[in-house]
């Protein structure tokens, strides 16, 4: 865990938060600030900064978050009408909270 870091706080249950998931490496909840009708984020509960820091070692998380969006997808009824995974990565990249996650966003009338 890394002091000062929101999403550590709320993945290893520091600050409450709803998960509509949770396994011994990742937590899944809704954004707080949803930019569709399903805005959901997929975050493990190890502390990595971004994209950018992933290793070798973090193959089994990032398989795991994957197969995730996929499932939660399915569960929040979005994988017929389609969706967005997508991970912000630095300032640049739109990246605000400098904890590794996956943001799953779907559910628009079109
Ligand atoms: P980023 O821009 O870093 O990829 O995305 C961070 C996301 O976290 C934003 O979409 C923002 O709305 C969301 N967020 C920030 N603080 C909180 C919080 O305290 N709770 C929840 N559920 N989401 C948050
Ligand atoms: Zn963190």
């Amino acid at each position: 865990m890394e002091k000062d870091c929101l999403f550590c706080k709320i993945a290893n249950g520091i600050i409450p938060a709803q998960f509509l998931y949770e396994s011994d490496k990742l937590v899944v909840f809704r954004d707080i600030n949803p930019e569709a009708p399903v805005h959901i984020l997929i975050v493990p509960k190890k502390h990595i900064r971004s994209l950018n820091d992933i290793g070798e070692q973090d193959r089994d998380v990032l398989g795991q978050m994957f197969l995730l969006a996929k499932d939660m997808a399915k569960k929040e009824g979005v994988n017929k009408s389609g969706y967005r995974v997508l991970s912000n990565v630095e300032k640049g990249g739109g990246q605000v909270i400098f904890h590794l996650h996956l943001h799953l966003i779907g559910g628009w009338k079109r």
